[in-house]
């Protein structure tokens, strides 16, 4: 049995929500946690949404938000309690702890949660008692258990829904959070629900993907889901594979029980490398983990009926009419999903001024935010607020697209700074390239190490944080020596139409090369793109080998039009 597992098996790991009312009120320190839990509390913190953060004796902690969709009531506690209580402390030099956010700022995941920082243990009772109040929880933010349900971010208001899925993602979020018999998974456990055609909750890379369906089942069409399970990014990426299933909406909760419930007996407890679902899944093959779930559900599973899904690879980020007549919903750009808490509270309160009663703060999986249910004479006002000005719904393509990972100003995984080199790097590219007219948005994702929380391998351009040493030995970084932040760089990535991952073209490219290996690109790109070609489309049917040479400006531009594919 691994160490992890011992530490679930020795207490349950929801047991640690009480215990960290006790370590909050004596203020221990985090050795002293770890002596009276006797070990393994670390990783048992994590079902409380906390994780110990590399600076000593601060956490960062993760509120779910169930399909990204907040009340202004919520989204202004959010935005306050970063402002209070997720503050950087004088000796890691307070409001100038991070140059471009200052001391107070959240992060939106690609995960629809918020994450915070510099929490310290005692403050987390005051944390919780303030989400209390509005019905936060950060419960199974982290660990082995089913974590946020994802959702689409227009539920309930966009014309390209087939129903509103809301009311499901709800209720599966209800059923695993703080359910003790799934809270001990050999995983992590991940689900996303939606009923738009255009499933930008990113079926594919979950364990479990709801994607709206209909079938006629007793000579009447019903709307419910289709299954996809078994996707996921990191090492090993895999796109889901489908179910031959058709799930009524009322039956959802009970569908994702059994598939927890295979997850929990058949999953492998013992190598923490390969044990999440999709290494199941690949290993049973889909037809034999769709009985092993059958076999485990209490109610029928229909075969499968017609999926209503469509490729899409948009985003929500503009402004846009709902299907509510004389409504809007506004987009709001967030690159790399970092604003200061105060901001964040500012768009709370704006949502409630300037939109109606039904008015939300909706976090998207691209790390930006909508409001929603704004009456159209009321838009200009909502962007010339102050909080808007650095978030306006009509970006450069670059900024647009741009998802970074916390990476190592406070994760003890990551190899590489990324949230700063992510808004510089993206506005940087704004002004030096220009990316045909007919591209909104260009994904540039950027990890700091192989663990994929930027989801590198989806992006036109995805970054994984790597060392590099500089072969010429002239070239040193600030201490000295010729060990650099670099990256591995992927091409070609995409989600919602032409799924596929991107090929991992040059390994261990110096930072420094980046910005100018880019600009070769994108001009050989535009000089070369078919009419209408996306840059993953290009990069996809141009050579890995000419790829490189284009990039180390060792190669000229070929004719427009001329195919270069494999
Ligand atoms: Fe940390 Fe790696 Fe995840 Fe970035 S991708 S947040 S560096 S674990």
């Amino acid at each position: 049995m691994n160490t992890t597992e011992q530490y679930k098996q020795n207490k349950h790991p929801l047991d640690v929500i009480d215990d960290v009312y006790e370590y909050a009120e004596d203020g221990l320190s985090f050795e002293e946690i770890e002596e009276r839990a006797g070990g393994g509390e670390w990783e048992r913190l994590k079902w409380a949404g906390m994780y110990a953060q590399k600076q000593e004796g601060y956490f960062m902690i993760r509120t779910k938000v169930p399909g990204g969709k907040l009340t202004p009531e919520q989204a202004a506690v959010i935005g306050e309690v970063t402002d209070d209580l997720a503050v950087a402390p004088e000796e890691y030099g307070g409001e100038e702890q991070n140059e471009l956010w200052g001391d107070a700022y959240l992060d939106i995941t690609t995960r629809q949660d918020i994450q915070k920082h510099w929490i310290r243990i005692e403050d987390v009772p005051e944390m919780w008692d303030r989400y209390d109040e509005v019905g936060l929880t950060t419960v199974q933010g982290c660990g082995d258990s089913a974590r946020n349900v994802l959702g689409c971010p227009a539920a309930g208001i966009s014309d390209h829904e087939c129903f509103n899925a809301q009311p499901v993602v709800d209720a599966v979020s209800e059923f695993f959070t703080g359910n003790r018999e799934y809270a001990n998974l050999p995983r992590k456990f991940k689900l996303t629900i939606t009923g738009c055609a255009h499933d930008c909750a990113q079926s594919q890379i979950n364990d479990i993907g709801l994607v709206p369906a209909k079938k006629e089942l007793g000579g009447e069409y019903h709307y419910g889901f289709h299954a996809r399970v078994g996707g996921g990014l990191s090492d090993g990426p895999r796109m889901a594979s489908e179910l031959d299933v058709f799930i009524e909406p009322e039956d959802a909760v009970e569908f994702c029980r059994a598939v927890a419930q295979t997850f929990k007996e058949l999953g492998d407890r013992n190598n923490r490398g390969v044990c999440r679902m999709r290494y199941l899944v690949e290993q049973m093959g889909p037809s034999a983990f769709e009985e092993a779930v059958r076999d485990r559900c209490t109610v029928d599973l229909p075969e499968s009926g017609e999926g209503l899904t469509e490729g899409y690879q948009g985003d929500h980020v503009g402004v846009h009419d709902q299907k509510q007549d004389g409504l809007t919903y506004v987009g709001f750009n967030v690159i790399a999903g970092r604003m200061g808490g105060e901001e964040f509270a500012e768009a709370a309160r704006a949502a409630k001024e300037y939109g109606t009663e039904d008015a939300s703060v909706r976090l998207a999986t691209d790390q930006n935010f909508l409001i929603t249910h704004i009456p159209e004479e009321n838009v200009e006002d909502l962007l010339a607020e102050p909080f808007a000005q650095d978030y306006q719904p009509d970006p450069g393509a670059f900024s647009r697209g741009a998802v970074g990972c916390t990476g190592n100003e406070f994760c003890n995984y990551a190899i590489i700074e990324t949230k700063k080199r992510t808004k510089r790097w993206a506005r940087e590219l704004d002004e030096r390239i220009d990316v045909p007219d007919d591209i909104d948005a260009i994904r540039m994702h950027m990890s700091g190490c192989s663990a994929s929380c930027a989801q590198p391998q989806i992006a036109d351009i995805g970054f994984r944080g790597e060392t590099v040493k500089l072969e010429d030995e002239n070239s040193t970084n600030e201490e000295g020596d010729n060990i650099v932040e670099g990256m591995d760089f992927g091409l070609g990535g995409s989600l919602g139409a032409d799924n596929e991952f991107v090929d991992w073209v040059e390994n261990a490219v110096p930072a420094q090369s980046v910005l100018p290996a880019l600009e070769q690109l994108f001009e050989a790109y535009g000089d070369e793109r078919d009419d209408g070609e996306r840059f993953y489309e290009w990069t996809r049917r141009v050579d890995n080998e000419r790829l490189r040479r284009i990039m180390q400006g060792a190669d000229a531009p070929v004719a427009r039009g001329v195919a270069h594919g494999d």
